[in-house]
């Protein structure tokens, strides 16, 4: 691989994906001949379009594609209509992207979220709680915690109490809370390092005051944020995240979470930047000197009300383009170019529909495909 040339692994997978992914590969297309880098993108099947393919969510040639590629850049999967009988460990959601978080050790997900100042007014909060804006960078621990923890559902059938009374049966489910040092170590080093490409503050969330878990997290956090003498650390329990999320948002920089408090969180702070359809994410693995393997997708689903009318919204799938030129393959003036075309687009008034607020003198209607050829025009 020259240093100027990246394989990526393109995986569009159901619902509106395909179509949010073509406008976003039409982006990165427009910017690989400004810029001069190249991309050897192969697409593949996941998700219901892979068990279509190959019968499976995650068919053994599209792994095999990833595993060849320097970067994955996917869509969504799952269609909830979509034959109930078929049993829930081989439905896209859990068969598609879980295998993949784990064969590539895609431990940290960064979700940034803005609020465009033209999109004010799609905004959920009042204009003065959004106070000077709204920037905040959810990092969330993806691979521990409670969704990777021991799980059972079990019979249970009470043995004590007298003979002659009947014996009480209920069913008991168990999830298991599991984190170690170095599970929190590795996240927190990737939360300081944002920061100090930021605003240098990190707001690190747990629930010290009930879980071991967050007496864990609250230690090794503290310690190595003082590795970073130049960024400001503050501790916040997760229910008092939550509320400031909506009262002052722009108190937040970096939010550093563990995975489950993370997937709630950064739902909430999602829906401050007005849209789904405007918000990508970054799930990393591992960093060597040379590269950070990582996938990037949109942080919302496949949006099945909207599929195959050309309105969903693709900034979210172009915006998750821009980061895996940004983190895997260190093109940071390409990665940005998008950003700043995006901002202009809306700026000049291009809204697909969910970002179309009523009454705006502004505000243009355009489809998918409109969005995405005014991006890469103007890229
Ligand atoms: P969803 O994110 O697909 O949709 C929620 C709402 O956001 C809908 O009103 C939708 O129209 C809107 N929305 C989402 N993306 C949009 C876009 N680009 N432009 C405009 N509006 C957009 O969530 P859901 O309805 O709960 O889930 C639908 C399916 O997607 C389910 O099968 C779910 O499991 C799956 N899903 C997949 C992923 C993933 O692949 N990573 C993530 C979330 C949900």
């Amino acid at each position: 691989m020259s240093s100027r040339h990246f394989k990526v692994a393109a995986l569009a997978g159901d619902g509106i994906g395909p179509e949010v992914m073509r406008e976003a590969i039409k982006v990165l297309r427009a910017t690989e001949k400004k810029l001069g880098f190249a991309l050897e993108i192969t697409e593949a099947p996941a998700g219901w379009a892979g068990i279509d393919a190959a019968g499976k969510a995650l068919p053994d040639a599209t792994l095999a594609v990833c595993k060849n590629s320097d970067a994955i850049l996917f869509g969504s999967v799952g269609l909830p209509d979509r034959d109930p009988t078929m049993a829930k460990e081989a439905r896209p959601e859990r068969a598609a992207l879980l295998p993949l978080r784990k064969e590539f050790d895609l431990f940290a997900n960064l979700r940034p979220v803005k609020l465009l100042k033209e999109l004010a007014g799609i905004c959920p909060l009042r204009p003065e709680r959004q106070g000077d804006g709204i920037d905040i960078l959810v990092v969330r621990e993806l691979t521990a915690g409670l969704y990777f923890g021991p799980k059972s559902t079990e019979e249970v059938v009470e043995s004590h109490g007298p003979p002659h009374q009947p014996r009480r049966r209920y069913r008991k489910a168990v999830d298991t809370m599991v984190i170690t040092s170095g599970e929190i170590e590795r996240i927190a080093h990737v939360a300081f390092q944002a920061a100090r490409q930021r605003r240098k503050k990190v707001t690190s969330i747990d629930k010290a005051n009930v879980l071991e878990n967050g007496v864990l997290w609250r230690e090794v956090v503290t310690a190595i944020g003082a590795q970073y003498a130049d960024i400001a650390l503050e501790h916040m329990f997760v229910d008092n995240g939550a509320m400031q999320l909506v009262l002052r948002p722009s108190q937040f920089d970096v939010m550093l979470c563990e995975n489950t408090f993370g997937d709630i969180l950064s739902d909430e702070a999602a829906a401050l930047g007005g849209s789904l359809g405007m918000l990508p994410s970054a799930s990393l693995g591992k960093t060597s000197a040379e590269k950070t393997f990582g996938l990037y997708e949109p942080a919302g689903g496949t949006a099945p009300d909207l599929a195959g009318k050309n309105i969903a919204n693709p900034i979210a799938q172009i915006l998750s383009g821009a980061l895996m030129l940004r983190h895997s393959f260190g093109m940071e003036a390409a990665a940005a170019a998008i950003e700043t075309t995006v901002a202009s687009d809306i700026r000049a008034g291009h809204r697909t529909g969910d970002i179309c607020e009523a009454g705006d003198p502004k505000a243009r209607k355009v489809g998918t495909h409109e969005m995405g050829d005014a991006i890469a025009l103007a890229v």
